[in-house]
């Protein structure tokens, strides 16, 4: 199973993921895979529909630098229960490469989610944990970031949204066969 990075506007990050109702060999076989796209990409965070995968997980490396497995957490079915504070930080995306914009976010959250053992965890995250929860769990219900900028953002960065919508047109004419057949 090979999983490549999904770009803005690929339509699978617009889906709604699905709830993993079971943590099986699938899903821990994706688990390394998804650190090592996210890694190659310099994120500290990624979630199941950057890499195609509609379903609710997420994988995060608040200390990447490090590169020590300590760091790295993996969340599912991860959920925002109680939002408070607000806090105005510049974001970037993984699937919307070269974009970085001011997104309100709340600046403490409860959350709650499994482990990879199917272990139930509740807890509070604050600062740059709280806006990456914010951030991996708008992508699970096919939110982006474009989403929440200000008009006059969006305005801004249209010339970049652009040519991200012409590089996935040259694409997926590329993987499409002439004249619609599907090849032998
Ligand atoms: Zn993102």
């Amino acid at each position: 199973m090979d999983v490549e990075l999904v770009y803005y506007p690929d339509p699978r990050l617009r889906e709604v993921s699905k709830p993993v109702a079971q943590v099986d060999d699938e899903l821990r076989d994706l688990v390394p895979r998804m650190f090592e796209v996210m890694y190659r990409a310099r994120g500290i965070g990624l979630a199941g529909p950057q890499v195609g995968k509609g379903r609710r997980i997420v994988v995060a490396n608040l200390q990447p630098e490090s590169k020590k497995k300590d760091g790295e957490q993996v969340f599912v079915n991860p959920e925002i229960l109680e939002r408070s504070g607000q806090m105005k930080e510049e974001e970037g995306c993984l699937s919307l490469p070269g974009m970085y914009a001011v997104i309100p976010r709340a600046e403490r959250v409860v959350v709650r989610y499994q482990d990879l053992d199917g272990k139930s965890v509740k807890r509070e995250a604050e600062g740059l944990e709280a806006k990456l929860f914010q951030h991996e769990i708008d992508h699970l219900d096919g939110i982006l970031i474009l989403d929440k900028m200000t008009p006059a953002d969006r305005k801004q960065w249209t010339p970049l949204l652009k040519e991200l919508e012409e590089e996935f047109l040259e694409k997926s004419k590329k993987g499409k066969p002439r004249g619609g057949r599907p090849p032998l």
